[in-house]
This record gives structure tokens, C-alpha cells and sequence, in this order.
């Protein structure tokens, strides 16, 4: 007799970041990587508030949920999770992978970073244990080389994807100089920074 064939594992992306905010990079990231793995769905995952992020504040955890989930609202196959802001404090991707795990247990989780996070993946909390929770994908980033870091077990793989050179940072000091970041940003996030009047007297990088 043939074994049953059982529903299809499901394939879920899992998009860390600290938003702040997001951005057509992240957007793309996901949506190709999304394509290309056969994703099911693809969670981001914003952050939770750390007291300063290098050198500078980071906006409220709400406003970078927020900014999130009107950016991803159109697409279906897109969600935002709260797990690592109601968490608190610093995220450690280790402690959003145990959770995920947890919640979908019958899932299989794909764990997306650019190649400037992917570089320094070893040096992360529990590295080890972090390869066995998810498939890593690493993409790439305009400005960043894109190398496979030797994870154990080979569980990373590299994807180009379209290349955006934008980053928070920078759409950031766009705002504090009064540059525009329409088409950089969905435009609902142009509006929501507006709105909230984010970013507005943030000096420059050093603060
Ligand atoms: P900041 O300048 O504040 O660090 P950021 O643009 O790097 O912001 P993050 O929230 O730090 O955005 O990044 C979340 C994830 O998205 C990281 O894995 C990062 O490498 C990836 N990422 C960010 N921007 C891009 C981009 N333009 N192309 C590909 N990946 C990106
Ligand atoms: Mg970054």
C-alpha cells in the first residue's frame, strides 16, 4: 500500500528588520525571495525597542509596527508579527526563531537577511542552535558583498535580488534635511512619517 501523502509542509519567510523605517528594499527582498522559494507567506518582523540602536534613538516600536503594516497591507501573501516588540527590549533573532517555531510548529521557516546582516550572522546570539530553527536566505544589497559566511550544516543560500540602494539610514537623513523619500518609501509610509512628523530633528548620523 502507498503512504498517504500528507498536506504540504507549509513555507513561511520570516523578514527581520528594525523598520525605521520600511522601505521598497525590504519590500522587494521579500517579495523575490517569496517567489522564488515557493514561500507561502512571508512574516516581517520589526524589532523590539532597544534602548539606542549605535548611536542614535530609535523611533517607538508602534510607529515602526504601524509603518510596517501599512506597507505590507495590499499584498496577501505578506504579514507583520508583534512577537519581538511585546517581547521588549533587544531582539535577539534567536528568541524570535524559538517563538516562530513554536507558534507554526509544522512550518518550515526561512529566515531573510541582507548581505550586510548575513556577514555577521556568526557572531549572533546561540549561531549554532539558530541554523537548526530555519533555512537562512541571504540577498543582496547594493554596497555589500554577498559571501556565503561557512554556516555549519551549509544552510544558507544566496539570492539576487533587485538591486535597491536604499536604506533607512539614509531615507532618515532625507527627511531631517527635508529631501524628499517619495518612491524610496510606499507612499502610505510618506504619509504616516508626515503624520507623526518622524525623523524631523534628527541631526545626523552621530545623533
Ligand atoms: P538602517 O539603515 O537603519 O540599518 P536598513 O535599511 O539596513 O536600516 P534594517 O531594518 O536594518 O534596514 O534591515 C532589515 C533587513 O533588510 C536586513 O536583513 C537588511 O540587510 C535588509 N535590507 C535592508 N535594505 C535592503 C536593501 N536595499 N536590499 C536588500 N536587503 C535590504
Ligand atoms: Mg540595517
Amino acid at each position: 500500500m502507498q503512504e498517504p501523502i500528507g498536506p504540504a509542509k507549509r513555507r513561511l519567510g520570516v523578514m527581520g528588520g528594525t523598520f525605521d523605517p520600511v522601505h521598497h528594499g525590504h519590500l522587494v527582498a521579500a517579495s523575490e525571495v517569496a517567489a522564488r522559494f515557493h514561500l507561502d507567506e512571508v512574516i516581517f518582523v520589526p524589532t523590539g525597542q532597544p534602548w539606542q540602536k549605535g548611536h542614535r534613538a530609535v523611533s517607538p516600536a508602534e510607529d515602526r509596527y504601524l509603518m510596517t503594516v501599512i506597507a505590507t497591507a495590499s499584498n496577501p501573501q505578506f504579514s507583520v508579527s508583534r512577537i519581538d516588540i511585546d517581547r521588549g527590549g533587544k531582539t535577539y533573532t534567536i528568541d524570535t526563531l524559538r517563538e516562530l517555531r513554536a507558534e507554526h510548529a509544522d512550518a518550515d521557516l526561512f529566515f531573510i537577511t541582507g548581505a550586510d546582516a548575513l556577514g555577521q550572522i556568526l557572531g549572533w546570539r546561540d549561531a549554532g542552535e539558530l541554523f537548526s530553527l530555519a533555512h537562512f536566505i541571504g540577498v543582496t544589497r547594493p554596497g555589500h558583498a554577498l559571501a556565503d559566511p561557512g554556516l555549519p550544516g551549509g544552510g544558507v543560500s544566496l539570492v539576487e535580488v533587485p538591486a535597491l540602494a536604499i536604506s533607512s539610514t539614509d531615507c532618515r537623513e532625507r527627511v531631517a534635511r527635508g529631501d524628499p523619500v517619495w518612491y524610496l518609501v510606499p507612499d502610505g509610509v510618506v504619509r504616516y512619517i508626515n503624520k507623526r512628523a518622524l525623523y524631523r530633528d534628527l541631526a545626523g548620523p552621530e545623533r
